[in-house]
C-alpha cells in the first residue's frame, strides 16, 4: 500500500492506486472508468482490416447458427440488444461452467469449485512481461499484441493466469495487514477473481501499471477501441462498480470469444452481468 493511501481511503482516484498497487502485487483486484475510453470512436482510429473480428482465436460457434437471443429478454436494453446483427444465442455457452468461455465470476458468482484450475494453460508468445492463459485466450493475446505494436500501441502483461493459492495467500497478506473491508476494495477473494479461469489478463504500458492512467496510453486507447476484435472486454468499465463491483480497471482484459467480443461492442453493452441478466454484484454476500 502507499503511503498516502490511508488518508484518502474513500477517495475512488486513491481506490483506484491503491487497487493498482495492490494488482501490481496481487494481481487480483479490479476497477475502474470507462468513460475515456468509450469516448473513442472506436471505428475511427482504427487500422482494423474489416469490419469481421479475427475468428481464428475465438472458439465460440458461429454466428449465423445462433438463433435470436432468448436469455437478452432479461437485459434491462433486451430490445436494442436483440436488434443487433448477427443475433447471439446467449445460451451458447455456460456463464456457470468455469471452465466456459463465457463463465461469469464476480463477487456473488465464485468458481465452482473454488480451487478451479484450467487444464489448457499456456504461455502467451511474443507479449512481454510473460504470463499463462488458456489457449485461446493466450493466442488471441498474441495476435491482439502484434496489432497494438502494429499500431505503435505496445503493451506489455502484468499478469495472467493465477491460481486459487496465489489468490489466496495474497488475500490474506492483505487482510491480515489491513483488515477485510479494505482488502476487498482492491484484491478479489481466493475463488472470485476471474484471473483464475486463465482468460483474464492484465497488461501495462508507458509506466502506467495498475492505474486509471493507464486509459490515456496509447495502449489503453488501442485496446478500448479494438480488444473486441480479438474476443477482449475490457470487463470492469467506468461507472460500473454497482454492477460489476470494481472501479475502473482499463487495464484489465477478459477473453469472452470473438462472437460475444462483438456483439457487446455492437450492441453497446459493456457488462456481463447486464448482457446474460444475471444480479449485480457490488459485494460479497
Ligand atoms: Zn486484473
Amino acid at each position: 500500500m502507499t503511503a498516502g493511501e490511508a488518508a484518502r481511503p474513500r477517495v475512488p482516484a486513491v481506490t483506484v492506486a491503491v487497487a493498482c498497487f495492490a494488482l501490481g502485487i496481487i494481481a487480483g483486484a479490479f476497477t475502474d472508468q470507462w468513460n475515456a475510453s468509450r469516448a473513442i470512436p472506436v471505428a475511427t482510429e482504427s487500422p482494423a482490416p474489416s469490419a469481421t473480428p479475427v475468428a481464428s482465436a475465438s472458439p465460440t460457434p458461429a454466428a449465423s447458427a445462433s438463433p435470436v437471443a432468448g436469455v437478452a429478454s432479461a437485459a434491462p436494453d433486451a430490445t436494442a440488444a436483440a436488434a443487433v446483427t448477427p443475433p447471439l444465442d446467449l445460451t451458447a455457452h455456460s456463464v456457470d461452467d468455469p471452465g466456459s468461455v463465457w463463465v461469469v465470476v464476480n463477487k456473488v458468482r465464485p468458481l465452482d469449485p473454488q480451487d478451479y484450475a484450467p487444464d489448457d494453460l499456456q504461455a502467451v508468445a511474443d507479449v512481454p512481461g510473460g504470463a499463462t492463459m488458456r489457449a485461446d485466450a493466450a493466442a488471441a493475446m498474441t495476435a491482439l499484441h502484434a496489432e497494438a505494436v502494429d499500431a505503435g500501441a505496445g503493451f506489455t502483461i502484468t499478469t495472467g493466469y493465477r491460481d486459487h493459492d496465489l489468490q489466496a495467500s495474497l488475500y490474506d497478506g492483505y487482510v491480515a495487514d489491513r483488515g477485510r473491508e479494505a482488502a476487498d476494495m482492491f484484491s478479489a477473494r481466493p475463488g472470485y477473481s476471474e484471473h483464475q479461469t486463465g482468460l483474464a489478463a492484465d497488461i501495462q504500458a508507458d509506466g502506467c501499471r495498475l492505474e486509471a492512467c493507464f486509459a490515456d496510453t496509447a495502449a489503453g486507447r488501442f485496446v478500448a477501441a479494438h480488444a473486441w476484435e480479438h474476443g477482449f472486454i475490457v470487463r470492469y468499465p467506468d461507472d460500473e462498480r454497482d454492477v460489476t463491483g470494481y472501479i475502473y480497471e482499463p487495464w484489465h482484459l477478459r477473453f469472452v470469444g470473438v462472437e460475444l467480443a462483438t456483439w457487446m461492442h455492437r450492441a453497446g453493452e459493456t457488462t456481463l452481468e447486464r448482457v446474460f441478466g444475471l444480479d449485480p454484484a457490488p459485494d460479497y454476500r
